[in-house]
């Protein structure tokens, strides 16, 4: 009798576009869309719509319709249906109560000014504070599980000093120093959101992106992430932060800049592949 060896199946490439409706998207979020949606077709994989509308604060429903029109006339396409992060909260919370029960969490009172004061100026780089670790209960403080609503913030414990890697599908191997270039990060915020982080590596799994394809300013997100997607026992996918756009005084977009936002563009006159070929994308 033959046995015959079927190679392994390799997984299919699942891709995502992310936006968050907070804004308009710009020539930035247009490049790293587009560089997402080639790279998914070069795989000939699949490529999902994710609505990163958490903070109901922030984000809007007229933008979230803008974004979608925007990447259309743009000429992305993506696999139906596009999928809000609002209607996912099960998921989230199944993973937070998760991570309490691992105890890689523990809730904290400081509030954002504490941390602020403590830290002196933002983390260069990176939007939120180095969290000081003289903040953090003792490692064997034990915390009641996380019940609805959540009402403090949960923050997610890093070990100081512990040395972490990925490698980066444009830029290679990639470092960071948790406690150094990052520190306790939150995981669910205490008017009951989930933080992006969390939400991200949660939504990334179940829909089993095996490439996230995002903004360099993201890359420091990537470490938190890794810890989370090691915490969950789930594995993590492979990473690629695109190049950041930045203006003509060298300052990175931002959904602010209404003068390089897509609808600007296109009111101007300007066509998707006009755009694409001023700014050299991979076409
Ligand atoms: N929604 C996030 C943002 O617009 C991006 C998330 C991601 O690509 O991981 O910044």
């Amino acid at each position: 009798m033959r046995i015959c060896a079927l190679p392994p199946l390799a997984p299919t490439y699942r891709g995502r576009l992310a936006p968050s409706p907070t804004g308009f998207l710009h020539l930035g979020h247009a490049r790293t869309f587009w560089i997402a949606q080639q790279r998914a077709r070069a795989a000939g994989g699949r490529l999902r719509l994710r609505n990163d509308d958490l903070d109901a604060a922030r984000c809007r429903p007229e933008f979230a319709a803008a974004q979608i029109e925007d990447l259309r006339w743009l000429g992305l396409e993506w696999d139906e249906p596009v999928v809000s992060q609002s209607e996912r909260l099960p998921l989230y919370r199944a993973a937070l109560v998760r991570l309490h029960a691992v105890g890689a969490i523990y809730a904290c009172t400081r509030s954002r000014r504490d941390v602020q004061a403590a830290a002196g100026a933002p983390h260069d780089g990176d939007e939120e504070p180095l969290f000081p670790p003289r903040f953090r209960p003792p490692a064997d403080a034990r915390f009641p599980p996380p019940v609805a609503p959540v009402t403090t913030n949960w923050r997610f414990r890093v070990t100081d000093g512990e040395t972490l890697t990925f490698m980066d599908g444009r830029e290679g191997p990639q470092t960071a120093v948790a406690g150094r270039d990052f520190g306790d990060f939150i995981v669910w915020r205490k008017d009951d959101v989930p933080s992006y982080q969390l939400a991200c590596v949660v939504d990334d799994n179940d829909l089993g992106i095996t490439e996230v394809v995002r903004g360099a300013d993201l890359k420091l997100s990537t470490f938190r992430q890794l810890l989370l997607y090691r915490a969950l026992g789930l594995p993590a996918p492979a990473f690629y932060h695109c190049a950041l756009v930045t203006d003509e005084r060298g300052v990175r977009l931002a959904k602010r800049n209404d003068a390089l936002a897509l609808r600007t563009l296109r009111a101007a006159g300007r066509t998707p592949a006009q755009i694409a070929a001023e700014g050299g994308w991979i076409a």
